[in-house]
This record gives structure tokens, C-alpha cells and sequence, in this order.
């Protein structure tokens, strides 16, 4: 059976790659029926917090992933965080070291680099040169004398390691270019080249779908793998690797955690839908279909396979994913469109007074403004107009739309908008049309003035649609201030 897990470090804000990668992650299990684990790597306390594992626990309910194995569901492994299972680590670390597959290295940082920088003018491989390999008993004793510490570190096989990538097919690594690492630091804690392959193991993890950035830990996992069969820690099979392309931002550049657009909480913030950043998300090294980019995540739970994602670096498009967002907001039902504004109707987003809210004009505002928004927070500008006493006031709109003749333009449209059936959104257009006729100008600049008269702004949802729905009296008393 399929076992796939999402273990991310909670370290920062949830980004848009570590969104990516549980995406695939999660489609992976659940197109097999194969069980998802959500693991915490949380070894490094220096740099990690409480606050961003609740954050990413958050996250993943708020974009709707479930997961079999982990936080809060528990499962036969338990427990999920790894700073809860550092007996496991250490155990193991000594049954390598104790077969052989790993040794005390003594060298000190100075050593290492100056053995570096000489490998390197002599054009030789400058990773760790093996010096601590077979130290005899009394170098070990003479090194402790001197009062130096050791770390732990994995000896590599001599022999090329190969595999098949599940995205970008077989990849061969030479011993030179894959040294001795080290699995636990001098203080005794252990490190992630460790502890990710060891619970991977021990989970019985079937397939690693990660960054391409770790491509370079694979050979050193896989040789883990094997020591770890050896020493009956986990069920001795190795797991296949894909490696999900890079995604790259502006300028071509690799998208990183710090670029204000890879936060997860910015899209949060701004109103996106869980389902339309997802579908966006998924097209960053797959696609359902060569003409089909909008689809839901039912779909591509039954279409997806990871032979079919693109080892190219993908790129991160903004726009685009704003316009799937928008094309998610279209398909939903109105009334789910409503509640998912809610959020942006009230404080801090709103500046209107709570009781200023009027639920039935919100109500037939609506379905002008579900087809309209990109994302959800655009809603309290849109709507602003009907429940502030008076419109926001917008310098730009109204130097755009005000001009010589605006006045007498307006003073026409509200004789004609009084007169007109406030019923009916069609007569108010025909009042505005008509006055702008008296003055020479077509509807878009005879509306204009009115719009900004009225919403304050130069955009916002259609027009007499949008009238209709503040009222006569309202309408009126607006255009009125703006002619005092
Ligand atoms: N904790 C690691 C990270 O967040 C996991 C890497 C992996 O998937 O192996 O980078």
C-alpha cells in the first residue's frame, strides 16, 4: 500500500512550495487509497516554534487536506513530532555506529576547511575526505586528551548510487561527489540527514515526493536505507523518490520563502478560495489536460500521476492564479459566495459602523459582485457604497471622473434619475444614457460622474445595478453633495 508523508519543519509562515509539495504529497495518496503522514520535523530548536506548527496544522485544515497518520489523529507510529521521539534517534545512531556504518569524527572547522581549500586548488573533491574513517584506538584516546568533541558521521559505501527518479528518471551519483555527513552534532542532537530516512523507515514510507532542492540528500538516504536494513531498523524496503521541479518567481529567479508572494497567509488574507490556490498550485509541474486548467481537486485526485509531472522549473504566475481563483469564486453558489465574504465584512476589513450592515442589500448585490472579484476581500470596496453614510472619499477617482461640464452633466441625470422607474435598473440607465445625450457624451463618460458621485470610486460592480440597490432617496442625496 501506498505511504507518502508531508513532514515539514516548523520553521517561518507556511509558503507556497511547502503548499505545493503537500498538494502533491495528498493527491499521490489518495488517487492510490494510500495513507498520508503528517510529520513535524522539529530537531533544530533553535529555529523552531510552537507558533509556526500551529500555524502549519492551520494551514493544512484551511486548504482541506486530511491526513491518515499525525497531529491530532495520532496513528500506529506516534508520536508524529520528532522532538518527541529523540530516544529513537539516538538508539539507532549508536546501532550504526555500533556495525560499523558510522563513526566519531574529530576533525575541528578549521581543519575541515583548510583540507577543503587545499583539495580544491589541487582540483581534488573538497567534501569530507574520510580522515576520521579508521582512527586506531589510540588516535581516538589522544583526540580525547586534547579535549575535543566528536560528532557522528555516516560512512558512504564506495560504490555509485543510482536510482530512478519518479519525475526525472535514472540519476547516478559518484562517490566523490557524495562524502561522509554527519548524522548527530557534538552536543549529541541529531540532524535532519538522520532523521528524516529513519522515521521514513520506520513509518514505512513507500515514496518521497519532495523539493528538488533536496535532491541532493537522496544518495545519502538511500546508503542510509541500506545500513538501515542491515540493522533491522524499519522493514528494509527503500522507498522511490520524485523530485517536484523548482518554482521560480520574478525575474527568473527560484521563488523563495522570504518573496512576499510565497507566503501562504498573503492569499489567506487576501480572500483566496482553498480549491482555486490549490488548482493554481497543482499547475506548478502538472496539469490535468493539455487544454483544461480549472478543475477541482476531486478531479485531480482521479487524474493524478506523478509520471506525468514536468522535471522543468515551473513559474509562478500571480496573475493567473488570481484569475483561477476568480474562476473558483464564479462556480460557487451564492450563497456559499456570501458566507465566504463574510470575514470582509465586518472589522478590521470594514469601515462601516456593524449595525450600518444591511444584510438584503448585501443579498442582491451579490451575484453582480460573484462574478466580478478575483479574490474575497475585494468585497469590502465593492460594497462599501451601501452601507457607509457617505462614500469613501477618493482623490484620484474624482479628479479622473469630474471634469469641466460634470455639473451640468449631473444635474441632468438627477432630474432623469428622479423621474425614472426605481424599479427597474434599465429605466435608470436610460436616465443617465438620456442625459448624457443633452450633454454629448456616450454612457461610459455620462456615467462616470454619477458612479464616482455616488460609490466614490471610478470602478466597482455594474452601475445602475448597484443604484438600485442603494435606493432613490440615497442615490440622490449623494449626487445632490456632490454638486454643493
Ligand atoms: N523537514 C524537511 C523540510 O522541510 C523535509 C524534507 C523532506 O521532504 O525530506 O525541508
Amino acid at each position: 500500500p501506498v505511504r507518502v508523508r508531508f513532514c515539514p519543519s516548523p520553521t517561518g509562515n507556511p509558503h507556497v512550495g511547502l503548499v505545493r509539495t503537500a498538494l502533491f504529497n495528498w493527491a499521490f495518496a489518495r488517487h492510490h487509497q494510500g495513507k498520508l503522514i503528517f510529520r513535524i520535523e522539529d530537531t533544530d530548536a533553535a529555529r523552531d516554534s510552537e507558533e509556526s506548527y500551529q500555524q502549519l496544522l492551520d494551514a493544512m485544515r484551511w486548504l482541506g487536506f486530511d491526513w491518515d497518520e499525525g497531529p491530532e489523529v495520532g496513528g500506529p507510529h506516534a508520536p508524529y513530532r520528532q522532538s518527541e521521539r529523540m530516544d529513537i534517534y539516538a538508539d539507532v545512531a549508536k546501532k550504526l555506529q555500533d556495525a560499523g556504518h558510522a563513526y566519531d569524527c574529530y576533525c575541528t572547522t578549521p581543519e575541515l576547511d583548510e583540507r577543503r581549500a587545499a583539495a580544491r586548488a589541487a582540483g581534488k573533491p573538497s567534501g569530507y575526505d574520510g580522515h576520521c574513517r579508521d582512527l586506531s584506538a589510540e588516535q581516538i584516546a589522544a583526540y580525547q586528551a586534547e579535549g575535543r568533541t566528536s560528532i557522528v558521521r555516516f560512512r558512504m559505501p564506495d560504490a555509485p548510487i543510482t536510482f530512478t527518479d519518479l519525475v526525472r528518471g535514472e540519476l547516478t551519483f559518484t562517490p566523490d561527489n557524495v562524502p561522509d555527513f554527519g548524522i548527530v552534532r557534538a552536543n549529541g542532537a541529531p540532524l535532519y540527514t538522520l532523521v528524516n530516512p529513519v522515521d521514513d523507515a520506520l513509518m514505512e514510507i513507500t515514496h518521497v515526493l519532495r523539493g528538488e532542492d533536496l535532491l541532493s540528500s537522496t544518495p545519502r538516504q538511500i546508503a542510509l536505507y541500506g545500513a538501515l536494513a542491515e540493522i533491522g531498523v524499519g522493514n528494509g524496503t527503500t522507498p522511490a523518490f520524485g523530485h517536484l521541479p523548482y518554482v521560480m518567481g520574478e525575474g527568473n529567479k527560484k521563488l523563495s520563502k522570504r518573496d512576499p508572494e510565497s507566503s501562504l497567509n498573503l492569499y489567506r488574507e487576501r480572500g483566496f478560495l482553498p480549491e482555486g490556490l490549490l488548482n493554481y498550485l497543482s499547475l506548478l509541474g502538472w496539469s490535468l489536460s493539455a487544454d483544461q486548467d480549472l478543475f477541482s481537486m476531486e478531479e485531480m485526485v482521479a487524474a493524478f500521476d506523478i509520471a506525468d509531472v514536468n522535471a522543468n522549473p515551473a513559474r509562478f504566475d500571480l496573475k493567473k492564479c488570481e484569475h483561477i481563483n476568480a474562476e473558483h469564486l464564479r462556480m460557487l453558489d451564492v450563497k456559499t459566495f456570501m458566507s465566504a465574504c463574510a470575514p470582509w465584512l465586518k472589522a478590521p476589513f470594514a469601515p462601516w459602523a456593524p449595525e450600518a450592515f444591511d444584510q438584503a442589500a448585501f443579498e442582491a448585490i451579490a451575484p453582480y459582485a460573484q462574478t466580478r472579484l478575483q479574490v474575497l476581500s475585494d468585497i469590502t470596496a465593492n460594497v462599501d457604497f451601501l452601507f457607509l453614510d457617505q462614500p469613501v472619499e477618493d482623490e484620484a477617482s474624482w479628479q479622473k471622473a469630474m471634469k469641466e461640464g460634470s455639473d451640468a452633466l449631473l444635474r441632468t441625470a438627477r432630474a432623469k434619475l428622479a423621474d425614472a422607474d426605481w424599479s427597474d435598473p434599465e429605466s435608470l440607465k436610460a436616465a443617465v444614457l438620456a442625459a448624457g445625450e443633452e450633454h454629448g457624451l456616450k454612457l461610459g463618460k455620462a456615467q462616470a460622474p454619477v458612479r464616482v458621485a455616488v460609490t466614490g470610486r471610478t470602478v466597482g460592480l455594474p452601475l445602475f445595478e448597484s443604484l438600485e440597490v442603494l435606493g432613490r432617496e440615497r442615490t440622490l442625496a449623494r449626487v445632490d453633495a456632490a454638486l454643493a
